[in-house]
C-alpha cells in the first residue's frame, strides 16, 4: 500500500491583506444589494456584472502570465479569493469554469493564438466556458462518448450531443471532448480530441434541462454539422483523453468541493448562538473541525498541483469526503432547527436550507461520482 501525503500549507502574511480586501468588497456588495448570499453559487449563481467586477479587481486569471491578462499571483492567493467568494455565497458561476479549468488548459496545451484571443477576455470576466464531457450514454464511462468530428478542408465537422452541460445557455464556448478516430476497443482512450466550440455557431442547439424546482442551470447541447476551424483544436488531435484528465485535476479538490453549503452553516451557527443552543453548537463545532481538516487537505493539494506533483488520488479522496460533508451540513441543519425550507421564504436560513437540500444530490455526482472516485483511490493506494 502507498501512503498518501499532502503538505500542510501555512498561509503567507500577504494573504491576510488580500482576505481583508475581499471581505470589504463582499460586505459592500451585500449591503448595496449587489447580490443575495446563496448556497452552491459556483454552479447556480450567475451574474455577468459581478464577474466583471471581479475581473476588474484582478481576481480572475490570478495566476496566469500578465501578457495574457493574468496577474502572476500564487495559487494560494487564488485559493483565498475563491474560498472567500464561496463562503459569502457570491454569484461566481459565470466565469467559474473558464477561470478554474479553461485558462489552465489553454496555458498548458493551447496554441499561442488561442491564449492571446481567449485568456484576456476570461480574466476580464467577460468570456464564459462550459464543459462538454458527458453524453446520454457516457457519464462515468467517459470513453464511451460518441460525438464525432470528421476532417474537412481547414477544419473539422462535428456531430453528436452532450448532456448535463452546466451553464451552456450562458457560456460563449464549450471545450468539447469528441472522437476524431473510430473507437479502438483495445485502447478506448485513443482517438479523442478537444475542440473549442463557439456556442453561437450554426448547427449548435442548446435545450434546457429544468430542475424539479423549475430552475435551469444545465442543458442538452446538440451539434449538427458544426464547422470547427483548425485553429479551434486544443493541443494535439488524438490527445484529448490525456488533456481532459489533466483538466479534471483542477476541478476535483478545490474549495467548491467543501464549501457549497458553507453559507448555510454560517447562518445556522449565528442562529444557534443567538438561541444559546449548546447542544446544537456542539454538533456544529464537529462540522467545523471536519471542515478545517478538509480545507487543509484541499490547500495542500492546490500547492502540489502548482508544483506539478501528481495529485489525482488525493484529490479524489478530498472530493469524496468534501461532498459528503456538504451534504451533511444540509441534513444536520434540518435536524437541529425546526423550520420549513422554501426558496421563497422570508427567512434566510429557510431559503438556504431549501437551496442546499435541492442541490445536494448533485454534489456527489458532478465532477465524478463517489463510486468512481473511490475506485480511483482504491486502485491508486494499492498501486495497480
Ligand atoms: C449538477 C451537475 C452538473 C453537471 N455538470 C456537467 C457539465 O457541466 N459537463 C458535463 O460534461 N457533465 C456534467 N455533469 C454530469 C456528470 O459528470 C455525470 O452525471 C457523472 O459523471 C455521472 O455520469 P452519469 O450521470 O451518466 O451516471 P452513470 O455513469 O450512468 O452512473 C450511474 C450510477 O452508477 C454508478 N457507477 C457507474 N459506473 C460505475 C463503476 N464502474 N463502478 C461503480 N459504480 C458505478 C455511478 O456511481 C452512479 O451512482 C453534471 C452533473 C450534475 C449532477
Amino acid at each position: 500500500m502507498k501512503a498518501l501525503q499532502i503538505p500542510v500549507v501555512k498561509l503567507p502574511k500577504e494573504t491576510e491583506d488580500l482576505r481583508r480586501e475581499i471581505r470589504q468588497f463582499l460586505n459592500e456588495e451585500i449591503e448595496s444589494g449587489g447580490f443575495e448570499p446563496k448556497c452552491d453559487t459556483w454552479l447556480s449563481g450567475f451574474s455577468e456584472e459581478f464577474s466583471r467586477k471581479m475581473g476588474s479587481r484582478g481576481w480572475i486569471g490570478m495566476t496566469w502570465p500578465k501578457k495574457y491578462g493574468g496577474h502572476e499571483r500564487s495559487t494560494i492567493e487564488r485559493y483565498v479569493v475563491t474560498e472567500e467568494m464561496l463562503a459569502a455565497g457570491a454569484p461566481v458561476s459565470a466565469h467559474w469554469i473558464a477561470d478554474r479549468q479553461t485558462g489552465p488548459l489553454l496555458l498548458k496545451f493551447g496554441k499561442e493564438s488561442q491564449k492571446q484571443y481567449f485568456l484576456p477576455d476570461i480574466a476580464k470576466g467577460e468570456c464564459y466556458f462550459s464543459i462538454g464531457l458527458s453524453e446520454p450514454n457516457a457519464g462515468s464511462d467517459l470513453a464511451a462518448i460518441q460525438s464525432r468530428a470528421v476532417k474537412v478542408e481547414n477544419g473539422w465537422i462535428l456531430n453528436g450531443s452532450k448532456i448535463w452541460t452546466s451553464g451552456a445557455h450562458h457560456a460563449h464556448y464549450m471545450i468539447t471532448l469528441c472522437r476524431t478516430s473510430p473507437m479502438d476497443t483495445t485502447n478506448r482512450h485513443a482517438g479523442m480530441s478537444q475542440l473549442l466550440v463557439d456556442l453561437s455557431a450554426p448547427g449548435v442547439t442548446i435545450r434546457p434541462i429544468h430542475l424539479m424546482t423549475g430552475e435551469h442551470h444545465f442543458n442538452e447541447v446538440f451539434f449538427e454539422d458544426v464547422f470547427i476551424p483548425n485553429e479551434m483544436v486544443v493541443g494535439e488531435i488524438g490527445n484529448g483523453w490525456a488533456q481532459g484528465m489533466a483538466e479534471l485535476a483542477y476541478e476535483r479538490s478545490g474549495p467548491e468541493r467543501i464549501l457549497s453549503t458553507f453559507p448555510l452553516l454560517n447562518e445556522l451557527s449565528s442562529i444557534l448562538l443567538k438561541n444559546e443552543d449548546d447542544d446544537g453548537l456542539n454538533k456544529v463545532s464537529r462540522l467545523i473541525s471536519r471542515l478545517w481538516t478538509l480545507r487543509n487537505m484541499s490547500l495542500g493539494i492546490a500547492q502540489q498541483i502548482e508544483r506539478g506533483i501528481p495529485s489525482t488520488i488525493i484529490a479524489s479522496l478530498v472530493k469524496d469526503m468534501g461532498t459528503q460533508f456538504e451534504q451533511e451540513v444540509a441534513e444536520i441543519t434540518r435536524l437541529l432547527v425546526s423550520v420549513i425550507p422554501s426558496t421563497d421564504s422570508p427567512s434566510r436560513l429557510e431559503r438556504m436550507l431549501a437551496q442546499s437540500i435541492l442541490q445536494s444530490p448533485g454534489f456527489s455526482l458532478r465532477g465524478g461520482t463517489t463510486e468512481i472516485l473511490r475506485g480511483i483511490v482504491a486502485k491508486g493506494v494499492i498501486g495497480k
